[in-house]
């Protein structure tokens, strides 16, 4: 079925809010999201380019009907109570009445938010703090709770249902204010922002900016630092 034009779209003169995405980087790392934030480095490598093909259907923005339900994808969402913008890669949606029209928005009865992720079928903190951000747009655009969505696990083709617990709910603002106050120091003017310090672990192998952050590299220097203070402190 041909996906018929989205109904919803972001509202104009809205003061420069944060991406979305970001909360993801800054959970997987604080210093990936600075160096993007802050110094503006987007890099791809093998795991950025599968996750933008595995993305490329669901940012045919649009809408159809299947089921007796209507999908709205790449739906673009925000929140002037947060300062976030983005986009649901898929939002699912139920109508009080049986018409399921996306110009029915006062009829609304259910909403979830679905993000595609590429691997195999995992619980990453990260992935669902991002999927919470886009339930708390969602809830404050459409004024209607939303108790859970769902991240689809392209390699395994499953999908993993995210409950969206008061626990999850307020780490995710959390960390959302933090990311906030990230943009802000780098915002002041004739400062120089502080990269958060690189710690090398299994992950960053996996982090298209690796090249860039050179975490063992920098890691090593901070610690030769760490012994060079020591000694001069005895
Ligand atoms: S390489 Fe590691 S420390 Fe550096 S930005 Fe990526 S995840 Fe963070």
């Amino acid at each position: 079925m041909k996906p018929k034009a989205n109904p919803v779209s972001a509202t104009e003169n809205r003061p420069e809010p944060l991406q979305l995405s970001l909360l993801n980087d800054f959970l997987y790392c604080r210093r990936r999201a600075a160096l993007k934030l802050i110094e503006g480095w987007r890099e791809a490598n093998e795991h950025t380019v599968l996750g933008e093909l595995i993305h490329e259907h669901a940012d045919f923005a649009g809408y159809e009907v299947a089921k007796g339900v209507l999908v709205w994808r790449a739906l673009p969402i925000w929140s002037d109570r947060l300062g976030l913008s983005g986009k649901c890669d898929i939002v699912e949606a139920e109508f009080i009445s049986a018409s399921n029209s996306a110009s029915e928005i006062s009829k609304l009865k259910f909403l979830k938010p679905v993000e595609y992720k590429k691997g195999k079928r995992r619980r990453f903190s990260n992935d669902d703090a991002q999927l919470c951000a886009q339930a708390l747009c969602l809830e404050e655009m459409f004024g209607i709770p939303i108790e859970r969505g769902a991240i689809f696990h392209a390699e395994s083709k499953r999908r993993r249902e995210v409950e969206f617990t008061p626990e999850l709910r307020a780490m995710t603002e959390q960390a959302i204010a933090d990311l906030h106050v990230l943009l802000g120091q780098s915002q002041v003017p004739g400062s120089i922002p502080q990269l958060p310090r690189a710690l090398y672990r299994p992950a960053c192998e996996e982090c298209s900016l690796f090249e860039i952050c050179m975490p063992k590299a920098i890691e090593n220097e901070q610690a030769t630092s760490r012994h060079a203070k020591r000694l001069y402190e005895i």
